[in-house]
């Protein structure tokens, strides 16, 4: 037997071993997970902080495990990244979230004041670079009947940074097509701003830590400046700016002051199964 030292890390650490397992079991079970439907998304309303109607919503996927019940998407997101499942269930979330969207226009899409929902749609770096992801989403929009217009893309500002063109190219026949791109988690890379230009996005979303920053009222000067900065170098680009994470109406009412566009967040609404966001829709439609 090898003395104590060698292996010490792993048998001193049984909950490391535990996390290891459980890591490989959830990644063995992946692909029967995604073909017996063990997957399901919740939305969270995009609401517009002008007015306060709901303009849309973001697709959150979720797993309903057979053993561990619930899990949120970053325990198996990055594992699916790794094992290349992402793409079949980058592509599930998408027909899904679209058809949703679609059933949305359907019923409720005349009443809402703003017009139809839109949806917003995560995108993993892995299915940026799969070849297929402009025709999955042209194929997947055409079954549905949705318009381009109605769905947003979310990429990271890290997954863009220091993107050569071969990777960017997707994105501008997408964005061409009329399909938004938008930044995510915008601030937390080290993106060079003027860089913002090269890339075919139409929204920023502001990343929760900005958010957090403005708990307090009146919130940290230097923190107000910061965003100031940002929304006025995003309006001048003639991009949006979204901001994640709002939970008091402190924070909402700082970042109207700001000049935000819309909003996201417990404040409004917890993710939710898609009956909550069309009652949501519907209290805003006709009150
Ligand atoms: P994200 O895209 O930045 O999504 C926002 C996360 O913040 C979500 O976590 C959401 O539930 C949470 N959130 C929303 N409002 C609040 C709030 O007021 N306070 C706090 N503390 N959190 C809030 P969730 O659902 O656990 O998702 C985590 C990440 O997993 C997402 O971050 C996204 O990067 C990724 N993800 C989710 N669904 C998908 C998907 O279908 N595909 C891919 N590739 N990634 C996904
Ligand atoms: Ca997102
Ligand atoms: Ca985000
Ligand atoms: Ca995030």
């Amino acid at each position: 037997a090898k003395s104590a030292g060698g292996n010490r890390s792993e048998l001193a650490d049984p909950e490391a071993d535990a996390r290891a397992i459980t890591r490989h079991g959830l990644t063995t079970a992946l692909p029967t997970a995604l073909e017996r439907g063990e997957f399901f998304i919740e939305y969270q309303p995009l609401v517009h902080l002008g007015d306060g109607s709901v303009r849309g919503a973001e697709a959150l996927v979720r797993w309903l495990h057979p053993q561990h019940g619930v899990l949120g998407p970053d325990r198996f997101i990055p594992l699916a990244e790794h094992t290349g499942l992402i793409v079949p269930l980058g592509r599930w979330v998408l027909e899904e979230s679209i058809r949703q969207a679609r059933a949305w226009r359907e019923r409720y899409g005349e009443q809402t004041t703003a017009g139809p929902l839109r949806i917003n749609v995560n995108l993993s770096p892995c299915q940026l670079s799969h070849p297929g992801l402009v025709q999955d989403t042209v194929d997947i929009l055409e079954r549905s009947g949705v318009t381009p217009d109605a769905l947003c893309l979310e990429v990271t500002e890290s997954a863009l940074i220091g993107a050569d063109d071969d990777l960017l190219k997707p994105l501008r026949r997408l964005a061409e097509m009329g399909v938004d791109i938008a930044l995510d988690d915008f601030g937390t890379g080290y993106s060079n701003l003027a860089n913002l230009r090269r890339l075919p996005v139409s929204v920023l979303k502001l990343d929760r830590s900005f958010t957090q920053s403005m708990q307090q009222f009146p919130a940290d000067p230097v923190d107000l400046k910061i965003v100031e900065g940002i929304v006025s170098l995003a309006h001048n680009l003639d991009l949006a700016v979204t901001v994640e994470g709002v939970e008091t109406g402190a924070q909402a009412e700082q970042l109207r002051i700001l000049g935000c566009d819309t909003a996201q967040g417990w404040y409004y609404a917890r993710p939710g199964p898609p009956e909550r966001l069309q009652e949501l829709a519907l209290v805003d439609a006709t009150g």
